[in-house]
């Protein structure tokens, strides 16, 4: 199931993309896609709605250096077990809502990933197991301040602005996500493009790892780390993350006024 979040004419709505006779519906969700969902019966056309973010998470945790040869980029080597960080839910936004790059950053990067939706409350969740508790994947981008990263010495100013996290554009509950594709773009001129069977810790490990620390709630997104070729954006780009067969998460980057 494809589920999303759009603003419908009467208000914001979890929703289910099918295809229509007309091209892609939204269905709307009652309360909300945990579990089995059940429907309003009230749909929309895809087209006369706005995507939102897919999902309100109450923390998005993050991996550092999932990817050998991003990490070799960045001047070292993987550590062994997996560096796990948080991005303040605050700095979720969605498809198309714009990066605002701050004026204290000479440098803000994209970061394609692989997310994870977590789909039920969860502690110590063993890598088998892991399944069990995932509601599905989306696309995310870990936008970074570059420089404060270095300067600060921890990530939290670096990797927390507001507009930091765009995820989207809907959560795919049907997806495999060991071998597929991970591009991003840069105003349509390719810049990543790795493939998630090079992830060190993969998505089981990754939820073990996580979960052994903090307890998951419905809703949590965990970003799976990105691929080598990073790069900064400036304002008047746009950045667009894909994952094969999931979809692409698009958003054009502006400097604060
Ligand atoms: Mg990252």
């Amino acid at each position: 199931m494809r589920l999303a979040r759009i603003a419908s004419p009467d208000g914001v709505a979890f929703v289910s993309i099918t295809d229509g006779e007309n091209g892609p519906v939204a269905a709307e969700i009652a309360e909300h896609p945990f579990g089995t969902p059940t429907f309003t019966g009230r749909s929309w056309p895809l087209a006369d709605v706005r995507l939102l973010a897919p999902i309100l998470a109450s923390k998005v945790i993050c991996i550092g250096k999932n990817y050998a040869a991003h990490a070799a980029e960045m001047g070292g080597e993987a550590p062994a077990d997996p560096v796990i960080f948080i991005k303040p839910n605050t700095s979720i936004v969605g498809p198309e809502v714009p990066i605002v790059r701050p004026p204290s950053s000479e440098r803000v990067d994209f970061e394609g990933e692989l997310a994870i939706v977590i789909g039920r409350p969860c502690k110590d969740v063993k890598a088998a197991q892991a399944n069990d508790v995932i509601l599905g994947f989306t696309v995310a981008n870990d936008v970074t301040a570059r420089d404060q990263q270095a300067i600060d010495g921890q990530w939290t100013r670096a990797k927390g602005y507001d507009t930091f996290c765009p995820l989207g554009p809907w959560i795919e509950t049907d997806f495999d996500p060991a071998d597929v594709e991970l591009r991003t773009e840069l105003d349509g001129e390719v810049r990543q493009r790795s493939r998630t069977s090079l992830m060190l810790h993969d998505i089981g490990k990754i939820v073990e790892w996580i979960s052994g620390v903090m307890t998951l709630l419905p809703g949590d997104v965990i970003l799976t780390g990105t691929p080598e070729g990073i790069g900064p954006m400036i304002a008047g780009q746009r950045v667009s993350v894909t994952v094969e067969g999931l979809g692409t998460l698009s958003n054009p980057v502006v400097d604060k006024p």
